[in-house]
């Protein structure tokens, strides 16, 4: 049987779900900031996964995701362990449909944070303080920026065994070796020995459904691994990614993509090309090397120096 557990004063029994609440900031209209976190508490003992999105609130197919997977029938009734699911972490950003908040900080870059710090470093004190102690291992679901499509990829350190294992039993289409950034949940996370993958899929306000389907899928498979469900989701073969490289515009222009995000590609191929408005020239672009197509810019006019096409390179 497991134990009770507690989110910032509020408790959820074994055998029971309930919506708690992390009250971030009071702004000055008397509005509170809540965050609403969905547990789902088995009564057998189990592994506690974290399950979040919406860190950029542009950023919505991790937070249909997260809707998908805590509707499931599986899900609601968890064979043990427990789920804790954040759809939406930076509620202020996602009523405004922007990546960052209001006071132009990038969540994901406030971590640790402080409790007497600015919004961002409350939200981010908030999750370590109330969220990390009561996880075992966790995934954040972010996407692309606007017109960046990322390919279904979960990132990780190669080098972490757990992560890899994690990663695998997700299975996510690509897996991508990616050391941690400062002032992210991620590295803040492991150096509390609580490992969280980062899924990228899709791009910001756009749905995405085949990284949608990919991250739902991924959850089930997770879960699965460990028994929390009896719902058994056949797994990608997945591929795994150790150096990754952008193909940037050398000039500026109509941008005509000819391939596949998610295509396999080899060194000297033609990936697409940049052409003038005015028919005067073309220009070809050329994979650097053998590898994956595991995000493109869907933007079709680009300047000089953008990224393009960003292709990974196979362990
Ligand atoms: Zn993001």
């Amino acid at each position: 049987m497991q134990n009770v557990i507690t989110i910032n004063s509020q408790s959820i029994e074994p055998g029971h779900s309930r919506t708690v609440f992390l009250n971030s900031y009071e702004l000055h209209t008397k509005t509170t900031i809540e965050i609403p976190v969905h547990v789902i508490h088995s009564k057998e003992k189990g592994p506690a996964l974290l399950l979040s999105a919406g860190m950029h609130g542009e950023e919505t197919n991790g937070i249909d995701i997260i809707r998908k997977v805590i509707t499931h029938k599986d899900v609601q009734h968890l064979q043990c362990g427990t789920l804790i699911a954040i759809p939406v972490i930076n509620i202020i950003s996602f009523l405004y449909g922007s990546r960052d908040l209001p006071d132009g900080r990038d969540l994901n870059r406030c971590f640790p944070g402080s409790r007497s710090g600015s919004l961002g470093s409350r939200i981010a004190y908030d999750l370590m303080k109330h969220i990390l102690p009561v996880i075992d291992f966790g995934v954040d679901f972010h996407t692309g920026g606007s017109k960046i499509n990322n390919y279904p990829q979960l990132r990780c350190v190669f080098d972490f065994p757990e992560n890899v294992s994690l990663a695998e039993r997700f299975s996510a289409p690509i897996i991508i070796d990616s050391t941690y950034r400062d002032g992210t949940f991620r590295k803040e996370a492991a150096k509390k020995n609580k490992p969280i993958l980062v899924y990228e899929g899709g791009e910001s306000m756009r749905f995405d459904y085949l990284a949608i389907n990919e991250g739902v899928n991924g959850c089930l498979r997770l879960m699965h691994s460990f028994d929390m469900i009896s719902a058994a989701i056949a797994p990608n073969m997945s591929v795994k990614i150790k150096k990754d490289t952008w193909i940037r515009a050398n000039n500026s222009g109509l941008f005509h993509m000819y391939t596949n995000n998610g295509a396999r590609v080899k060194k000297d191929d033609m990936l697409g090309e940049i052409c003038n408005p005015f028919g005067e020239t073309e220009n070809k672009i050329i994979s650097p090397a053998d590898g994956y197509i595991i995000g493109i810019n869907n933007r079709p006019v680009v300047n000089e120096g953008d990224a393009l096409i960003h292709i990974g390179i196979e362990e």
